[in-house]
């Protein structure tokens, strides 16, 4: 479903990626796991169209989308939830759940798609109608993980999920994700290897911009190079 070939990105000199290649079928969970500064997300970045890469290639469904910018990636099947969530604190929460329903072929099942999203996070249904600003650090999670499904995507993009929650909170969110691959693909951006690992099929080790592992999920949590890249020891 997605594939991503010998993809290289910078920053003006400084280049963050190298020759990183990998795919996502459909409805897996494939992690990607790496300490600090690996280029998660700017590997993120660069499939939700927010990066233009030096070279290489993005293919969703076999169609090339290395160029297709940002605002027209939900048209490709590809949502993000970026690391840090971005909601918009002023608005309700229902108002930010239907900002994710702005792609046409996603206004048709937004009650659907809404009902859907209210028995994953039931927390969104009872909080619909507060500022999404009020929620804590783990409702605007759920938040924004509903948000990107509000358009019916193929491909989930998760920066960081865990990021300063925690926990039990952490807990709740990964259950969902594992229920999500009925529906979707997802890729997990992760430095909680262990959680990461723990709920994906597959999992790619990101270190120093490289791929330098990748393999069955089970096979990277027993792999003693893989705590080495991702945590030092
Ligand atoms: P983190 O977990 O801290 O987000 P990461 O694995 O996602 O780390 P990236 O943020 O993708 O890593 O960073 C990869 C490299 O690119 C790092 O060396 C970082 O300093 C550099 N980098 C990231 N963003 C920029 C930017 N806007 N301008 C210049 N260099 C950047």
């Amino acid at each position: 479903m997605l594939e991503v070939t010998d993809l290289d990105v910078s920053y003006g000199e400084a280049r963050a990626l190298w020759g990183v290649s990998l795919d996502i079928h459909a409805n897996e969970i494939v992690s990607i796991v790496g300490v600090n500064g690996a280029g998660k997300s700017t590997l993120v970045n660069t499939i939700a169209g927010l990066l233009r890469p030096a070279a290489g290639r993005i293919r969703m469904d076999g169609k090339d989308i290395s160029r297709v910018p940002s605002h027209l990636i939900c048209e490709h099947g590809v949502a993000v939830v970026p690391e840090g969530r971005r909601i918009l604190p002023h608005m309700t929460v229902q108002d930010n759940l239907d900002l994710g329903a702005y792609r046409h072929g996603a206004r048709a099942s937004r009650t659907k798609r809404l009902a859907w999203i209210h028995s994953l996070f039931p927390i969104l249904h009872d909080r619909r109608h507060q500022a999404a600003g009020t929620l804590s650090g783990g409702e605007q999670q759920m938040l924004a993980i509903g948000r990107a499904l509000m358009s019916d995507p193929k491909l989930l993009l998760l920066d960081e999920p865990s990021l300063g929650l925690a926990p039990v909170i952490v807990d709740t969110i990964f259950d969902v994700v594992t229920q999500l691959r009925e529906s979707v693909s997802v890729c997990l951006v992760e430095q909680d290897i262990n959680r990461a690992l723990g709920i994906s099929t597959r999992g790619y080790v990101l270190q120093e911009g490289r791929i330098v592992l990748a393999d069955s999920s089970q096979k990277l949590l027993a792999n003693d190079d893989v705590r080495r890249a991702c945590l030092g020891v």
